[in-house]
């Protein structure tokens, strides 16, 4: 494909904002690129180039190799090509005017240097003083080869071979040239748009062009006949997604679509030695958990640095069932962006390589700790995590041990579909003396006493994870919880509540909160005190034991003053501790104050009335917190 033909259509994608017909014409393009009988009439297969060209790339995410070419190379490239008497400053001038680089390269005429383009602008390009256009290959492998420039003149070289491509580039060519080199596409396709389009390019299935047929398929489509439709299923595009997820590769991902179809994608697999991106964690407290995973995945969080450790024993011949892998790769570790850190960490790759025996990628966090073993503060870490020199002298400063949690792929077998529980079992196969614990939990108290053992060891304090859920590579999903602390507790006074449903119908179910409205407590014994002395803040029917509802209902009967419909009024008489998440100011009780996520923790029978805490305090509370 000739870059001239992206470059125009680059052109009009910016110029429209993106919505369905942008995903329509990504598709064309990637179906024309896909295609060896394209308008070019070259036979390189460009769909994998451009599928990457369009999100501004030349390599896949999880690879290493970076063009390493900076404003001011490329401002100095495009002086260059732009004659005699346009200089590097001039350039920088007109990007201050403009503030974007395509916009400014797009301005110059290039191509009085045509005599020059020799000088680097890839093979064939200087025949007979008339310059051939460009084609995508050339491009790209051009930009290949600047990544791999290295050592002494490597600026100068990288610079001869971008003034070779500025000085073949028309003034849409030279817009998406600058733009990709220095990744800032400005063209409105993000990588959900790229992979909705090689969904609907390869995947539609009917042989019309994309968008063509219009029938839609329900869910993403347009809507009437003079709409465009997308006609790609959600199956085809979780198909592409989730061939992405394992792959990090756009342009392998098309290319799979185009060869494969959905028996293809969904067959592509983990390869050891290609990083896939780290699962993450939302905020969550155990309430949330034990409510949405039942019983709970209880692990250490430790305060380090996330590595996806990636290794093929020397021993292993990279076959048997584990086609992908490559024989023989030693350790390699990769940072949560997917940067190989493996130099900087030689004692993590030691102790793998020492301690494996089978093709693995694990997922774990790498923490610096004292002579005891003891974790040492996040920031030891970072002296040591991405440094590219004096690695053996901070070795011996700060030591580092890897505490795996997690177990992507082991012996041939990807596990990403498999739940944690399985994938831990694995873990303790492949690595048992750098396993994480992983403690089953089906009560708060067995959370809380996990998270006090876990920062007693001088960990962050605790993950909660569901077991029974897959590893979703870069997803931040409701599976994984970052414990959150619970801040202080509150005594209130309950002074309503509400009969429960279904099986609970003959207990309480829904307990209103009170604190003391009149002033500070003297810790009087204030049992006579009146509903009125006592402030509204909130409803709790969360962390209670079919046991302790039981017994509050017992505790509270005595007090019933009055009953309607479901709600009773209390006389305030039994004082409950509560945890909550956070304290909101709101219009709905009468202290000003609401709880968020409030949740029982205990009958407090060592406290009177007296003692509950006040509006007051709720205030500072809340003042503190904001
Ligand atoms: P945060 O950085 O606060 O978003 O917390 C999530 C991070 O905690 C992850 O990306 C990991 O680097 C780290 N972490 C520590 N221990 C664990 C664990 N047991 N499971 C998952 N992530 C963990």
């Amino acid at each position: 494909m000739e870059f001239a033909a992206l470059a125009e259509q680059a052109e009009r994608l910016a110029a429209e904002a993106a919505d369905i017909e942008t995903t329509i014409r990504v598709a064309n393009l990637l179906a024309a690129a896909g295609s060896s009988t394209a308008a070019g009439g070259d036979d390189t297969d460009d769909l994998a180039t451009v599928t990457r060209f369009l999100l501004g790339r030349v390599f896949p995410a999880h690879d290493a190799r970076t063009l390493d070419i900076g404003p001011a190379l490329c401002r100095e490239a495009i002086a260059r090509a732009a004659g005699p008497n346009v200089t590097a400053d001039d350039v920088e001038e007109r990007l201050a005017e403009r503030g974007e680089i395509g916009a400014v390269a797009s301005e110059f005429e290039f191509g009085g240097q045509r005599g020059l383009a020799a000088f680097g602008g890839g093979d064939g390009s200087a025949g007979g003083g008339s310059v051939e256009s460009l084609t995508v290959a050339e491009v790209d492998d051009a930009l290949r080869g600047v990544a791999a420039t290295a050592g002494d003149g490597s600026e100068s070289r990288k610079l001869d071979a971008l003034f070779g491509l500025f000085n073949r580039c028309s003034s849409a060519e030279s817009k998406l040239l600058a733009r990709l080199v220095l990744g800032e596409m400005r063209i409105g396709v993000g990588e959900g748009t790229v992979r909705d389009a090689v969904a609907e390019a390869f995947l539609a299935g009917d042989g019309d062009a994309p968008g063509e047929s219009g029938d839609g398929n329900g869910d993403r489509a347009g809507g009437d006949a003079d709409d465009p439709a997308l006609r790609a299923s959600d199956e085809a595009v979780a198909a592409v997604a989730g061939a992405l997820q394992v792959t990090n590769d756009y342009g392998h991902v098309a290319t799979l679509a185009r060869d494969g179809g959905l028996d293809g994608l969904r067959d592509e697999g983990l390869a050891v030695g290609r990083p896939v991106q780290a699962m993450l964690a939302q905020a969550g407290t155990a309430t949330d958990a034990l409510d949405a995973f039942g019983e709970v995945a209880v692990e250490t969080k430790f305060d380090g640095a996330r590595v996806q450790v990636h290794y093929v024993p020397a021993n292993d011949d990279g076959a048997g069932d584990d086609a992908s892998a490559a024989a023989g790769l030693g350790p390699r570790l990769y940072s949560r962006n997917m940067d190989d850190v493996t130099d900087a960490l030689p004692e993590i790759a030691e102790c793998i390589e020492d301690r494996v025996s089978v093709p693995v990628i694990l997922d774990g966090e790498v923490v610096a700790v004292d002579e005891e073993g003891d974790p040492l503060p996040f920031q030891e870490v970072l002296r040591r995590f991405r440094r590219k020199h004096d690695v053996d002298r901070m070795r011996d400063e700060v030591t580092l041990r890897l505490d795996a949690f997690d177990c992507l792929h082991a012996d041939g077998e990807d596990l990403l579909d498999e739940p944690l529980r399985v994938r831990h079992d694995r873990l303790v196969e492949v690595l048992p003396d750098a396993a994480a614990v992983l403690e089953l939990a089906s009560d708060a108290d067995d959370i809380a006493a996990a998270e006090e053992a876990a920062l007693d060891a001088g960990h962050e304090g605790v993950m909660l994870k569901n077991p029974e859920a897959t590893y979703t590579p870069g997803d931040r999903g409701r599976d994984w919880l970052k414990r959150k602390p619970d801040v202080e507790t509150l005594d209130a006074v309950v002074v309503g509540a509400e009969w429960g449903e279904g099986r609970r119908a003959e207990l309480f179910g829904t307990f209103l909160l009170g604190v003391r409205s009149g002033g500070e407590g003297t810790g009087a014994n204030t049992n006579e005190a009146e509903g009125g002395e006592f402030a509204a803040i909130g409803k709790v029917a969360t962390g209670l034991t079919d046991e302790e509802l039981a017994d509050l209902t017992t505790r509270l009967e005595p007090h019933v003053v009055s009953e309607t419909g479901t709600e009773i009024t209390l006389r305030p008489e039994v004082v409950i501790e509560v945890g909550y998440e956070e304290i909101q100011t709101s219009p709905t009780y009468s202290s000003g104050y609401a709880l968020r996520f409030p949740r029982f923790v205990a009958v407090r029978e060592d406290k009177s009335v007296g003692d509950a805490d006040s509006v007051a305090r709720i205030a500072r509370l809340a003042d503190d917190a904001g």
